[in-house]
């Protein structure tokens, strides 16, 4: 009887289809996605256009509101408000959702939130000394260096903007289209400054800091050599903002929300009803895959055909239950010490010699490991 032969990690490339085909693929499922939803927009347009208008009317006011009183607290000092107000409103929402993450990584409470962990046994607890390290970079890249790059740019921004600083708020539609501005512009530029970074000679002098962390955290974010913070992490956030002559309430929104996804993507944690951070986590992991933050342009030049064949990938999705996705799509397992010398002795029982279960022959004997010596 014919037994079907072990899928091994050469079949598992074969499956995945060359760059080209898989761009080919992207492109119609991209169209096929867009296209459908934008028929439903299309079908569904008055109704929609109908209860956003209400909501927003009745939010308008709101919005409007609070913002008034932001802008009396900075005393009507526009200058103020896109300085000193852009440094400290972002960094303030960083702090919030790091300190939460923090609490959790230092003390494993609540506990029930551990079994969202991505790199399990990673970090439990996070070493303090590293953290303190980390901690004070951090603070002198968000405070100091972005403080200097803000503050000596600004005359020449406004000047050239005309300080869209005033007490009334743009249009929501108008927020909306800003958005998806910032958000492509962000991915082209931080995907190509990222692949920068990782040429030899930057890496070594520069972004090695970075990776530094193979299994992050959320502050590892803005844990950067100074130059990679300014270049990979300033510039692509802040170019939408000024190509466009943003109004500063519409910048701080953007910033905070790019702080906070970050954070996500380095947190360590895949957390139910959040994006999912498995593909920047997988970066760190294995330094040379996923360079950019949505994963377009990655796929374009095939940047995650590693990332494609791991279980991350199929776990690279937002969780919508409570179920840990490690638990419903988990790791392959490893091979321990014992099934090692197991399959030895059963090797050697096989009338094969000790020396050559030693040897790579082993993996024949066994039929059941690549040739990376990885477990299928
Ligand atoms: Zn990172
Ligand atoms: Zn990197």
């Amino acid at each position: 009887m014919q037994t079907k032969p072990e899928e091994t990690g050469r079949d598992r490339e074969q499956q995945v289809p060359k760059d080209g085909g898989s761009v080919l693929g992207s492109l119609k499922k991209c169209v096929f996605v867009l296209g459908s939803a934008l028929l439903c927009l299309v079908a569904a347009r008055n109704t929609i256009t109908w209860h956003v208008q209400g909501l927003w009317k009745a939010s308008d006011s709101f919005w409007q509101h609070q913002w008034g009183l932001v802008y009396d607290l900075f005393g009507e000092d526009e200058h103020l408000l896109g300085t000193l107000g852009t440094l400290l409103v972002p960094s303030l929402v960083f702090w919030l959702v790091n300190g939460f993450l923090l609490v959790v990584d230092m003390t494993g409470q609540p506990a029930a939130l551990l079994r969202y962990k991505i790199q399990e046994e990673k970090n439990v607890p996070v070493d303090p000394v590293k953290l303190w390290k980390t901690v004070k970079l951090v603070l002198f890249n968000q405070f100091i260096v972005t403080g200097l790059v803000i503050f000596l740019t600004a005359p020449t921004l406004f000047h050239w903007r005309g300080m869209p600083c005033g007490r009334e708020l743009p249009w929501f539609h108008w927020v909306l289209v800003e958005l998806i501005v910032f958000v492509l512009v962000e991915e082209v530029m931080f995907y190509y400054s990222h692949r920068l970074l990782h040429q030899p000679a930057m890496y070594k002098r520069i972004h090695k800091k970075h990776h530094e962390w193979t299994a992050p955290i959320g502050i590892v974010a803005v844990y950067a050599h100074p130059v990679e913070h300014i270049l990979s992490n300033v510039l692509p956030v802040a170019a939408g903002p000024i190509l466009m002559g943003s109004h500063v309430a519409t910048v701080w929104l953007w910033f905070c929300l790019a702080l906070t996804t970050t954070s996500i993507s380095h947190s360590g944690y895949h957390f139910p009803l959040l994006p999912s951070p498995e593909a920047h986590d997988f970066h760190h992991a294995k330094f040379n895959q996923c360079y950019g933050v949505m994963g377009v342009l990655d796929r374009l030049h095939g940047t995650d055909e590693q990332f494609r064949r791991n279980k991350a990938y199929e776990r690279h999705i937002m969780l919508l239950g409570l179920t840990p996705l490690s638990w419903s799509v988990p790791d392959k397992p490893k091979v321990s010490k014992e099934t090692l010398s197991c399959r030895k002795m059963s090797c050697h029982e096989s009338s094969c010699h000790q020396t050559s279960c030693q040897s790579p022959g082993v993996l024949t004997c066994g039929q059941a490991e690549d040739k990376n010596g990885k477990t299928n």
